[in-house]
């Protein structure tokens, strides 16, 4: 028998692609760590919901000209308001872009 390389007590588990695994205890201790690192996960989720709201929230101050009025059409409006384009702009200024 191959012995456990974490502890060398228990009987490592063999698996034909990854080789040589930690025994069976060994790898529930992992599991418990993994459990004990899940918090971190939950930061990571939180902050992209955040960038996610930031993103948009920053759709409300897009402007839908580019330079002023009367100039061309913003693009990054444009793709946040494609319903809203041809409120703003005539059709022969939306098929230039
Ligand atoms: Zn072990």
């Amino acid at each position: 028998m191959i012995k456990c390389p974490r502890c060398n007590k228990e009987k490592a588990i063999f698996d034909t692609i990854l080789g040589i695994l930690p025994c069976e205890f060994c790898q529930a201790k992992d599991d418990e760590l993994d459990k004990i690192e899940t918090p971190e996960f939950y930061t990571l989720t939180k902050a992209g919901r955040i960038q996610k709201q930031r993103d948009e929230h920053g759709k409300d101050i897009l402007q839908p000209y580019a330079l002023g009025k009367d100039s061309k059409p913003n693009l990054d409006f444009l793709k946040a308001y494609p319903n809203k384009a041809k409120d703003y702009f005539k059709e022969e200024q939306l098929k230039k872009i």
